[in-house]
């Protein structure tokens, strides 16, 4: 038997429900904040994210897909969704729009990880991106909007972990007092902290290896911020205390992606264990010069889909019951029961005809196996007086009700 491949999954049955149940509702809210959806190709070539997600990090050193296709290019599963986003904008020519520009994604990446709850090889991600503008308002709304939605999901027990790491004017003399910090304890590194050493040190801060009293003796980036960065964060901060979001502040919080400048942050929830963030972004301001577009400040977020349906589905928040309305008939009045049918499907309720025919009870039986709301029964008296009898099958009772009063006797989907 041909299986899915190992850390891919299908998505169905309940999870599936949940999956486009909160996407509705991601894409009402980013609507609200005047986002615009952007579908990029899923392949993009791997240079992309060489230089954008950059070339020590995990994501590019072990983690991508990459292949080369008949006509020789490096081709590559995109990792993840903002390196399409920036390449989009700067191949398009957005900067001569007004700004900023807020664009919001939803597709899936692709990263060769270990799998385990929480992480797998091709997973979805809906995110937002705010390109052109530098001010820590957009920050703080950008991070307001992550708490919206999570609020707005029902999702309890959340944490914003918020962090800056500085910009290429003051991180360089961090990670140079980062690395004369670690210098002695160099041998009791895991083997991917001792190449993130040379690498990209900050890193060493969020590996979950490393004993938490090192890390509490490094020194701390919010030390080394330089005047400029200073004042974004604190802004940053303050406009989110205006907002009433609240966050903690933690130094160790870097993310694995290069491209990251000031503001960092991840929302996290207690019911993911090790794999915690549900969502995490923060601002970009090379990244676009990077890929060779001029100067143009950027930041956003991008949320795990299949984490998100895990904390939503243990919470037991979007319980919310559909109502279905299954036909019995009797043999010979498959009309009435398409135009009955038809009826119902346009006041938006979900309709089940009975396929299998046979005695009405019987067709009882397969509807409560379907978890029917209601059963409508047609028999040969009811087709003649255009009636139908109307079984809510929780409470077990039947009533008489003429075909055309069967709608608003229902009531719509929502009713
Ligand atoms: P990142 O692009 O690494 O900043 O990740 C953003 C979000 O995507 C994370 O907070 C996770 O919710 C989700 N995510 C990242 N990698 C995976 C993965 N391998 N499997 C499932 N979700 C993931």
């Amino acid at each position: 038997m041909i299986k899915t491949i190992k850390g891919c999954k299908d998505i169905y049955g309940e999870d599936v429900e949940v999956f486009r149940r909160t996407e509705e509702v991601l894409r009402k809210t980013v609507h609200e904040y005047g986002f615009k959806e952007i579908i990029p190709p899923v392949i993009e070539y791997s240079d992309l994210f060489r230089r954008s997600v950059g070339e020590g990090t995990d994501i590019v050193e072990k983690e991508m897909y990459t292949f080369t296709d008949k006509g020789g290019r490096s081709i590559t599963l995109r990792p993840e969704m903002t390196a399409s986003v920036a390449r989009a904008y700067v191949e398009h020519h957005f900067e001569t729009l007004p700004s900023p520009i807020k664009l919001f994604y939803i597709g899936p990446c692709f990263r060769y990880e270990k799998p385990q709850k929480g992480r797998y090889r091709e997973f979805y991600q809906f995110g937002v991106e705010v390109l052109g503008d530098e001010s820590p308002l957009l920050d703080a709304e950008v991070i307001s909007l992550a708490y919206v939605i999570a609020e707005r999901l029902g999702l309890k027990k959340l944490k914003v972990r918020l962090n800056s790491i500085g910009c290429k004017n003051c991180r360089p003399q961090y990670k140079k007092a980062l690395q004369e910090a670690l210098k002695p304890h160099y041998d009791e590194l895991c083997d991917d902290c001792k190449r993130r050493f040379y690498t990209n040190p900050l890193r060493i801060l969020d590996c979950k290896k490393e004993k938490e009293e090192l890390k509490k003796s490094l020194p701390k980036i919010t030390d080394y911020l330089c005047d400029e960065c200073k004042e974004h964060f604190e802004k940053v901060k303050s406009y989110l205390d205006m907002m009433g979001i609240p966050y903690e502040l933690d130094n160790t919080l870097v993310r694995g992606l290069d491209y990251y400048t000031k503001t960092v942050f991840e929302v996290v929830s207690e019911h993911l264990g090790a794999q915690n963030a549900l969502l995490g972004g923060g601002r970009y301001d090379y990244l676009i010069e990077e890929l060779g577009g001029r100067h143009t400040p950027g930041l956003g977020f991008a949320i795990g889909m299949e984490r998100l349906v895990e904390v939503l589905k243990a919470e037991k928040t979007v319980s919310k019951e559909e109502k279905i309305v299954y036909i019995a008939y009797r043999e010979g009045l498959e009309k009435n029961a398409f135009s009955v049918a038809s009826k119902l499907r346009n006041a938006g309720l979900t309709v089940l005809i009975d396929s299998k025919g046979g005695a009405i009870g019987k067709q009882m039986k397969r509807a409560s196996k379907k978890n029917a709301t209601y059963t409508v029964i047609i028999g040969e008296e009811e087709a003649e007086k255009g009636v139908v009898q109307l079984k809510d099958m929780k409470k077990k009772e039947q009533v008489e009700v003429s075909e055309s009063n069967l709608v608003s006797t229902i009531g719509g989907k929502d009713a």
